[in-house]
């Protein structure tokens, strides 16, 4: 039977960005290093179907994982960018409300001090009508560190970094059960390359779960994994529309955050080419279907309307949607990213990684030095 050091499950950015890590830290040299990925190629999920924005840290509770890992992955992220010519754009982001919304921002900008980021400035209407003269806001928050990214290209880079130290990747592998044996992982897959699909059956030492919106299915199908602490998934999906009209706009503008943070608010976000995108909204969902039902585009006006009054519904284009993976259901507090290791499910070797929604883009360099440095002791 063929045997790996280590096997990552999922070709998203969470695991490529671990692949990377841990294939360029020294203590790993020589460990042979497989990503499996079920379909044709990398980042086809959630990975490729979000707002690409470069995120600050700002809205995360103190001392949670997103809070941490946003933070410093930024930075990581950042430096990345310009050592590997990934395109990024630091714009920069207005969070903007009425003259009724001060303390709800005064909010947002003691919690992100606690975060650690303490470069928020606050906007006078004066700034905002020099600055953005097609907004209708009274007051809101200039974040200079958020900015965008592309997410493709630094998919592309941190899998040509990866293969350069010899990590090996299977597209057209699903990992369909896993089991513990002896101190090793013995792992079923099945190849879908051809019309004949194929069992494949390997070992590994190490083994991490990084199936994004499957990572609840896949912890199910591992053996005599402890259930009780898989966390429950629930998807909420959020469609995107583009704007056909002329963009106006020089920053990412954001709405205050929806409440419990279910989504940031269907905020204005420019791609590299300047594009200009509305979105996501949140929208609890029981399947993985990306179709948009176009009639949303009047929801989506009457809500961006209120910071960007000359949207109309007609002036919207269906564009994509994502699917976030919550482990929180409508109306609870923000879920954290849920990383278990040996030493919580008894399983040593075993890391499983959940409710990696945003900003798991931004944080990817960042968790994938977390799961690097818990793996070695190995
Ligand atoms: C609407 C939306 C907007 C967002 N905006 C931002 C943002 O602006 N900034 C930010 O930082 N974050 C953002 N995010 C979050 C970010 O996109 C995700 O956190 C991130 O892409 C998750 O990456 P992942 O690798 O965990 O998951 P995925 O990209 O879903 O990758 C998981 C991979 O695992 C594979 N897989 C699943 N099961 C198996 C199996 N059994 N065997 C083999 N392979 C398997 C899948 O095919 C998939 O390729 C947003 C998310 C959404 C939904």
């Amino acid at each position: 039977m063929d045997q790996f050091d280590i096997c990552i499950v999922g070709a998203g950015v969470v695991g490529l960005a671990i692949a990377y890590q841990i294939s360029h830290d020294p203590r790993f040299r020589n460990r042979s290093i497989v990503i499996l990925e079920r379909d044709s190629s990398f980042g086809q999920h959630t990975s490729s179907r979000n707002s690409e924005v470069i995120h600050a840290g700002i809205y995360y509770a103190s001392d949670s994982l997103k809070a941490r890992l946003c933070v410093s992955g930024k930075q990581l992220l950042y430096q990345h960018c310009r050592q590997f010519d990934v395109p990024y754009k630091q714009l920069g982001k207005y969070i903007v409300g009425s003259r009724h919304d001060e303390d709800p921002l005064q909010a947002i900008k003691a919690k992100a001090e606690a975060n650690g980021v303490t470069d928020l400035q606050w906007l006078t209407k004066t700034d905002l009508r020099k600055n953005e003269p097609a907004l209708n806001s009274e007051t809101g928050l200039f974040s200079p560190s958020t900015g965008i990214i592309d997410s493709h290209v630094y998919m592309q880079s941190l899998m040509r970094l990866a293969q350069n130290q010899a990590v090996h990747f299977a597209p057209h592998t699903t990992v369909d059960s896993i089991e513990f044996k002896q101190q090793l992982f013995v792992v079923d897959s099945t190849i879908t390359a051809s019309s004949h699909p194929e069992h494949y059956t390997f070992q590994c030492h190490l083994l991490i779960n990084s199936a994004g919106l499957h990572a609840q299915t896949l912890a199910r199908n591992i053996a005599d994994f402890d259930q009780a602490l898989i966390p429950e998934l629930h998807m909420c999906k959020g469609c995107y529309f583009d704007f056909s009209g002329k963009n106006p706009f020089q920053h990412l503008i954001y709405p205050l955050p929806e409440a419990n943070e279910t989504g940031l608010g269907i905020h204005a976000t420019l791609d590299l080419s300047s594009q200009l995108r509305f979105g996501p909204d949140t929208e609890y969902v029981d399947s993985t279907e990306y179709d948009i039902d176009s009639s949303r585009s009047s929801s989506f006006a009457a809500a961006v309307a209120k910071y960007f009054p000359a949207v109309t519904a007609d002036l919207l284009v269906p564009a994509y949607a994502g699917i976030r993976p919550k482990i929180v259901a409508a109306g609870e507090a923000p879920g954290d990213f849920v990383v278990l290791d040996g030493a919580e499910h008894g399983m040593p070797g075993l890391i499983q990684l959940f409710g990696m929604e945003s900003p798991a883009l931004t944080a990817s360099l960042a968790i994938g030095e977390l799961v690097r440095d818990k793996f070695s002791g190995y």
